[in-house]
This record gives C-alpha cells, sequence and structure tokens, in this order.
C-alpha cells in the first residue's frame, strides 16, 4: 500500500475475490458491489463466456502482436462494432482519455482536409468529463482536476447543457472543428442531457460543418438499456467514444469514425502500441455481442425501470434526498449535503457505492445484476441514507 502513489483515497480493505454482484475482502467479507469497476464489469464477476474467451484468445498464443500485422479479433471486433452502431470504421485503443483524444485527432485530420489551417477547437459542456489526459481533460468541466495541471490543450471552448444558442454562437466563429458530449453525463452526475438538445447538436453541427463526437465511454454498451445512449435520440454521430465495460474489465478503448472522417486519416496519422491486441479484442466480441442483444437491453430495462421506482420512493422517504436521475441501470441520487457519508454508511452495511460528484450518489452495477441483488441494494441504501441524516 505504501508503494502505491496516493492519487487514490481507498477504504481499509483489500478485494481478494468476486463472484457475479459481489467481491470478497481478505477478511471474507462480502460486498455488493453497484461500482462495478465504475461502470466496466457489465457481465458481473467471474462470468464464464469471459473465462472461455480469455482461453481461447491463450490458446491461440497470441496476446499481443502490435499493430504492425493484422489479427482476426481486432478485424472481427471492428466488424462488429459497426454492424451495432452506424456505418464506418474502428480505431482501436486503451482507455476512454485515449479514445477520446483520437477523436480529437480524427477531427482536427477532418478540418484540415476541410479547411485547410484553420478550425482546431472543440466546444464541450458544463458538467462533462472526458478524462484526465491534456487534451480530454481541457474538455473535462472541473477546475479541481484541471487547475494545477494548466497549460491544458487550447481551443475548448464550454457551452450549458440545454442552450442551443450559445453553441450556434460559438460554431457560428467558425475557428471549431468538432462538439463533444456524453449523450447522459457521468462523473459531472448522472445527467441525462435532453433528446432534443442531441437533435438541435446535431442540425448545429451540420449546419456549421463541425463533427459531433458521442462520448459513450461511460453511457454506451448496454448501460442506459439500449446499445449506445444515441439511440434513444435516434441521433447518429460522427464519432463515438467507447471503453470502460469494453473488454470485460481489460483496458481497451476505441473510436467509431464515419466514413466522412475516416477518408481523411492516413497510415501514421495516430498509433498505440497496444490498441485492438488480439487477447482485449476476443473478450470484447464475447462483450458487444452480449450487452448489444435484444433480450439482454430489455431485461437491463426492466430492471432499470424497477431501480428507477425505488430510487424515486426513497427520494420521497428521505427530506434529505433530492432527486433521482436516470436510465437503464445508470442511476445518479443527488442530496442536500456531500455523499460521502452515505457511501460510507453503505458500504459498512456491505454495499459498494460511488459518488459523481460531490453530491451524488451513483448507481452502475453489473448489467446482469440479480433482481433480488437490486432490492438488498436498495434496502441497504434506504438505511445508509437514515443513518447519514438524510
Ligand atoms: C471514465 C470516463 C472517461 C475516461 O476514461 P478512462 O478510461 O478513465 O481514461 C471518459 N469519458 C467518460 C464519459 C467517462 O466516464
Amino acid at each position: 500500500m505504501e508503494f502505491l502513489l496516493p492519487v487514490y483515497r481507498q477504504p481499509d480493505f483489500t478485494l481478494v475475490r468476486g463472484e457475479g454482484d459481489r467481491v470478497w475482502d481478505d477478511a471474507g467479507r462480502s460486498y455488493l458491489d453497484f461500482t462495478a469497476g465504475i461502470a466496466v464489469n457489465a457481465l458481473g464477476y467471474g462470468a464464464p463466456e469471459l473465462r472461455r474467451s480469455v482461453e481461447e484468445a491463450l490458446e491461440a498464443g497470441l496476446i499481443h502482436t502490435s499493430n504492425l500485422y493484422r489479427t482476426v479479433p481486432a478485424a472481427e471486433l471492428a466488424r462488429l462494432l459497426v454492424e451495432r452502431s452506424f456505418p464506418g470504421q474502428v480505431f482501436f485503443c486503451n482507455s476512454g482519455a485515449e479514445a477520446n483524444e483520437a477523436a480529437f485527432k480524427f477531427a482536427r485530420r477532418w478540418a484540415g482536409a476541410a479547411h485547410p489551417g484553420r478550425r482546431t477547437g472543440i466546444v464541450a459542456f458544463r458538467g462533462s468529463f472526458h478524462g484526465r489526459l491534456f487534451g480530454s481533460l481541457a474538455a473535462t468541466d472541473r477546475p479541481a482536476y484541471r487547475e494545477p495541471f494548466e497549460p491544458l490543450m487550447p481551443g475548448v471552448t464550454f457551452a450549458e447543457v440545454g442552450d442551443p444558442d450559445g453553441v450556434a454562437e460559438i460554431l457560428g466563429r467558425g475557428e471549431a472543428c468538432a462538439v463533444i458530449i456524453e449523450p447522459v453525463q457521468g462523473e459531472g452526475g448522472i445527467r441525462p442531457v435532453g433528446d432534443d438538445f442531441l437533435k438541435a447538436l446535431r442540425a448545429l453541427c451540420d449546419e456549421h460543418d463541425a463533427l459531433l463526437i458521442f462520448d459513450e465511454v461511460q453511457c454506451g454498451l448496454g448501460r442506459t438499456g439500449e446499445a449506445f445512449a444515441w439511440q434513444l435520440a435516434g441521433v447518429v454521430p460522427d464519432m463515438m467514444a467507447l471503453a470502460k465495460p469494453l473488454a470485460g474489465g481489460f483496458p481497451m478503448g476505441a473510436v467509431v469514425v464515419s466514413p466522412g472522417v475516416a477518408e481523411t486519416v492516413q497510415p501514421g496519422d495516430h498509433a498505440t502500441t497496444f490498441g485492438g491486441g488480439p487477447l482485449v479484442a476476443r473478450v470484447a466480441r464475447t462483450v458487444v455481442e452480449k450487452v448489444t442483444d435484444p433480450a439482454f437491453l430489455a431485461r437491463v430495462r426492466e430492471k432499470g425501470s424497477r431501480m428507477g421506482a425505488r430510487l424515486a420512493a426513497l427520494v420521497s422517504a428521505h427530506p434529505g434526498a433530492r432527486r433521482a436521475r436516470g436510465r437503464g441501470l445508470m442511476w445518479g441520487l443527488e442530496l442536500d449535503g456531500p455523499a460521502a457519508p452515505v457511501v460510507d454508511a453503505a458500504r459498512r452495511r456491505g454495499l459498494l457505492l460511488v459518488s459523481a460528484g460531490a453530491q451524488v450518489i451513483r448507481f452502475v452495477p453489473p448489467l446482469t445484476v440479480s433482481p433480488e441483488a437490486l432490492e438488498e441494494a436498495m434496502d441497504i441504501l434506504d438505511a445508509s441514507l437514515s443513518h447519514a441524516g438524510y
């Protein structure tokens, strides 16, 4: 422990095992896990189909080959992602931040081809989170994350979610090549962006010849009860960033790039040593097939509406609980005060939760969560809210 750089504040136990919806610590205590590795472990812990995919990949003997050579798993995964989303091509990388930074580079590449030497700016939104690297952090609306590390990537302008006129004004300056938004803001407090606003952004980007990038790193791949959150609004982006659940817990990110952008990208424009390796890509194919299956998504929606109903009841019962927001199995409970005491109280009662901003408790269980575990978690939450004085 004392050898880990202290960038994380970790509670006082060590996890050693997981199965289904639960993890166990080294003292044998079990916890119902509604963090799921921060919306990563969509199929829960110890999923047999993931184990089989890992074994299959290992049998071929190729964990990694680099992108100097083609492999079957990367080709198959790229094709599957395009089939399940929109026409285009796929770039693989290793995290959400990397996926967004790749999208920014492709946007500038495209803009350089369409408008030589000019448009380099990015429009992002209040409440956004796009990652912790210098480009993705520049597009992240969190002063505490940003300020100690400035200067960041220049050229990012923030607009308000729900204010199309503000976006129009910024795009009208002719300096931005892309608009990036999370269709459901995650770290910013689990805030679904209205369908009408996403439609307005699509129209504004078309009008001003800018690209629309959807960051579906957290809300994508089944989390909202749709394969991708934008499908609820019927608005197709020019690029889509994916990561968190993509490879079942192995680090992987991806950008799906529409043909008009893809055709401006040349060999050598961008690269990564590890991205899309045969082991992670094989596992990701299993995840993507499962979490985009219509029957699976129908169960996510059912369990999600039950969770929404239970959270709404808790808002009525607890004066300090302000409102519940979410879609599918991605929910936030906004409180009058800090979320941390509730998170601590829940952990002592055997439920792992994570906040999204200071006053919002976030619920992102495995998409395979059992209905019984869901009820149990809501019961523990009820008791923890009372314990923390809400
Ligand atoms: C977590 C997250 C990221 C960053 O992903 P990393 O893998 O931590 O780099 C980017 N965008 C969104 C919406 C996220 O939730």
